[in-house]
């Protein structure tokens, strides 16, 4: 007789949905709300269902047994280091430049493909796997006189037809309850996954409490790993665990915090390739659900908690200085005498220290959902890092570029313009990859087909960007760079290195000083403002390479080009050094 199973749900919700839906376990339809937060009791081994999903949680998808030597991928999804598939080649990747970025290796539970350099031992699940091993070896042994027989129920894979025989599934007897038991035959490599497991007491087992047993043993675990739940950053039960490539979890907006400034890991202080904001960081799935099936009161206590501490949706909180370009990461000078805006100030000064920059819409175009504005959309959250007071009120203002962001909603106050923005970053690094990896290897093939036409002016890297890989693309911006300072270029004057500091080496932030140094119009640089990868803002500033270089080889007289350069740039410094407000 053939018979139609499907998969229990899947603890980490990444699996397809099961045609037909299973029942739902009764712990998932008791919810209620108290005050706003959202409580569910937490998983407790009072039924057979939860001892088995408990168990889950900590099961490798690959080999069914207990993670070992668990190893969280940047996608989020953990498995044991000895189920990881073998690292492959991955063609057209150049950057980010670190180690092993040209291995690749395929997640085994959604297939997306991590760079082997990404693919270390996840500290925290490790942590956990060790004291539930001993916790739970030290628990059997003091409760060996409770033997149950534990039968492996098999769930095969959705619509899969299967015959009885092959439903047959382990069969095993094991000491200290329920809990032990399961986390004892996973162990053994006699439970599935998928499976589901039957409990009935063995002959001669007299045991009546067992669910107090269970819940006694369930309790010592998980005091046993609690502390392993708290966040090294804020030292609170982690809040959408994220982890870094260097294997350590964090709460997603501790991490978020921390990247904000610097590019360390606040345990091991190796470098963390991280994009900051994480908004694409897929959370570690693993401890997630662990946290929210073991902890689910703590952890919708600290939803509603963070939540309090953010701003309220909604609120046109951030001061916007209509004015001038400013840049991440560069400096951003300011003269204020309007009295406007040194109330702007003034109320910065005694909040955060921080205001958005954006540039006036001079030809009123359109600026997405807001319509025709006085500003465009994108601008740049500034930081003050020096505020002097002059005693007739008017003020000089230090400020540095934080990050990118583009305004949702705005209004006046007293004056001034406020609004609620949100902020812009760049695609995760896997993204990047992939991205960089797909657009070389297609204009490489559009070259290939279209130069073998002999065209008159064929595809090359001069015309077509697309051809070269990231870091051949900055290699490229770089040696410009250099070719200018040999010949003594007035825009890169000691002066303004001096202001915008040295040529950086990271691909990732040299286009912004690239933009604060040249002399070129401001609209030309607001493009970067808007993009979202590395590759995408070394392309703008590689075009405009070429076609500086472009209009040089046109000139006749080198001495024109140097005079305009030099008129430009002395204009182009001013106005981004010293931004001279008119009183009203
Ligand atoms: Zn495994
Ligand atoms: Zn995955
Ligand atoms: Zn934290
Ligand atoms: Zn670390």
């Amino acid at each position: 007789m053939n018979t139609v199973l499907c998969r229990s749900d899947a603890v980490d919700g990444t699996s397809t949905p099961c045609l037909p839906p299973p029942a739902t376990p009764s712990y998932m339809v008791d919810h209620h709300v108290v005050e706003g937060i959202e409580e569910r009791p937490a998983l407790a081994p009072h039924t057979d269902t939860d001892a088995r999903l408990l168990v889950r949680l900590i099961q490798c998808r690959q080999c069914s047994k207990p993670f070992s030597s668990p190893v969280t991928m940047p996608c989020g999804h953990t498995v044991c280091q000895r189920c990881l598939p073998a690292p492959q080649r991955r063609v057209n990747i150049s950057y980010p430049q670190t180690l092993d970025h040209q291995l690749g290796i395929l997640c085994p539970v959604c297939g997306q493909e991590n760079s082997t350099a990404d693919c270390n031992v996840d500290v925290t699940v490790s942590k956990i796997m060790a004291l539930l091993v001993d916790y739970v070896s030290r628990w059997t042994a003091k409760h060996a006189e409770v033997v149950l027989t534990l039968e492996e129920v098999p769930q095969p894979p959705n619509d899969a037809l299967i015959s009885e025989k092959e439903m047959k599934g382990h069969v095993a007897q094991y000491g200290g309850g329920r809990l032990a038991g399961t986390f004892q035959m996973a162990v053994d490599g006699l439970l599935d996954y998928w499976a589901d497991v039957a409990y009935s007491k063995s002959p001669g087992c007299e045991k009546d409490d067992l669910e107090d047993l269970d819940l006694d043993h369930f309790n010592s675990l998980r005091d046993a790993i609690s502390t392993e739940m708290d966040c090294m950053v804020c030292y609170n039960t982690m809040l959408d665990p994220t982890t870094t490539p260097c294997g350590h979890t964090f709460c997603r907006h501790c991490l978020m915090r921390t990247l904000d400034h610097s590019i360390i890991c606040p345990v091991c202080r190796r470098d963390v390739y991280l994009s900051p904001s994480l908004l694409y960081q897929p959370k570690n799935h693993c401890l997630a659900s662990i946290l929210d099936q073991v902890w689910p009161e703590v952890v919708a206590a600290r939803k509603h908690t963070v939540s309090e501490e953010e701003r309220p949706e909604g609120a046109l909180d951030v001061p916007l200085f209509v004015c001038t370009l400013a840049l991440p990461g560069m400096p951003c000078f300011l003269h204020i005498f309007e009295p406007r805006y040194r109330l702007m100030m003034r109320r910065c000064m005694e909040g955060n220290r921080k205001f958005g920059m954006l540039m006036y819409n001079q030809a009123s175009t359109s600026q997405g959902d807001l319509g025709v504005t006085r500003f465009l959309e994108y601008g740049t959250l500034l930081h003050i890092v020096n505020f002097q007071l002059l005693p007739d009120g008017r003020s000089l203002v230090e400020t540095v570029g934080v990050s990118r962001f583009r305004v949702i909603e705005h209004g006046m106050l007293d004056g001034y313009d406020v609004g609620r923005i949100e902020r812009v970053d760049d695609i995760s690094l896997g993204t990047e990859k992939r991205l960089e990896a797909t657009e070389v290897g297609t204009a490489q093939s559009q070259a290939a087909l279209y130069n073998a036409q002999h065209p008159p002016v064929p595809m090359t890297a001069a015309n077509c960007p697309e051809l070269l890989t990231t870091i051949e693309l900055f290699q490229a911006c770089k040696q410009y760079i250099l070719d200018m300072r040999a010949r003594s270029a007035p825009w890169l004057s000691e002066r303004l290195v001096r202001a915008y500091g040295d040529c950086p080496d990271d691909p990732a932030t040299f286009p912004y000083w690239f933009a604060a140094v040249l002399p070129i119009a401001e609209e030309q640089k607001y493009l970067l403002l808007r993009t979202t990868s590395v590759r995408e803002r070394l392309k703008i500033v590689y075009m405009w390479i070429r076609r500086i270089e472009g209009q040089r080889l046109l000139l006749p007289r080198c001495g024109g080009y140097i005079g305009n350069i030099l008129a430009t740039c002395m204009g182009g410094f001013h106005a981004s050094l010293t931004a001279f407000i008119s009183t009203s």
